[in-house]
């Protein structure tokens, strides 16, 4: 079954509704969804550690947001420097025995090294050495995103999150907000599956469907769809008396 527009626009508002409640905007607040301590925090907003916002974004995988921020916060307390040219000189051992020394390693070790050593030489090469050269030329948020997905190890949700935090959290001025995407992953497609929002449980329909339905802003639902998909929208047996949606998902289960 298909939805119609109103049905459509009915489900829309009350995900947008609850995106704008406490719970959820607190996920919001703060850096890496409002969990991290105030001085990892500073260290990337406050004293502008772009590098260290790269490499958080390349080892932000299957670990909670304040282990991930962490990380390159602990490398530059250990090497006294989180600089790209010297990182790209590193081998892969050489990286592997700085995430010895830390309280917690990134997942997949050996692949996040040889990912921590591709985007420094990335950036040497093609950005001058200055990550903030990836948004120097007044690009629009697509723009930016496309060339965060250029990066070994960050995909299309890393990228859209990486994007969405330059604008809010550093206000990095980018152009053509409606380019901020929604940040898909297996929470949020089941969601819009299943509340009739898409036919198919497709990262690309997601994403075009987003856009269709808040073309201003086509990422203001991935943190309410993402918090209904970890709580409520369970892949078996999913809560639908409580889901803050439940009055008008379609419930395509
Ligand atoms: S939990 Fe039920 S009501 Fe809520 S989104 Fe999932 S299917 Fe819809």
């Amino acid at each position: 079954m298909k939805l119609d527009d109103k049905a459509m626009d009915m489900i829309n508002k009350a995900l947008k509704e609850f995106g704008a409640t406490d719970r959820v905007k607190k996920m919001e607040a703060g850096f890496g969804g409002g969990k991290c301590p105030k001085h990892i925090v500073d260290f990337y907003i406050r004293d502008k550690n772009y590098f260290a916002f790269l490499m958080g974004t390349i080892y932000n995988q299957q670990m909670p947001a304040e282990h991930v921020w962490a990380i390159p916060y602990n490398l530059f307390k250990i090497l006294g420097h989180l600089d790209p040219l010297k990182i790209s000189n590193m081998s892969v051992r050489d990286i592997l025995s700085l995430f010895d020394k830390l309280p917690r390693k990134p997942r997949y070790p050996p692949q996040m090294a040889q990912q921590t050593i591709e985007g420094a030489k990335k950036i040497i090469n093609e950005y001058r050495g200055n990550v903030e050269n990836l948004w120097a030329d007044n690009p629009t948020c697509s723009q930016v995103q496309k060339r965060f997905e250029d990066f070994k190890g960050i995909g299309q949700k890393k990228a859209a999150m990486a994007t969405e935090t330059l604008v809010k959290k550093f206000n990095i001025p980018l152009r053509d907000r409606s380019g901020l995407d929604i940040a898909v992953d297996s929470l949020v497609i089941r969601v819009f599956k299943r509340c009739g929002f898409v036919d198919q449980e497709d990262k690309n329909l997601v994403i075009l469907k987003a856009r269709e339905l808040n073309p201003e802003y086509p990422g203001i639902l991935d943190r309410p769809c993402w918090e209904i998909g970890r709580s409520y929208c369970f892949p078996t047996n999913p809560d639908c008396n409580n889901c803050p949606i439940g009055d008008v998902c379609l419930r395509r289960i």
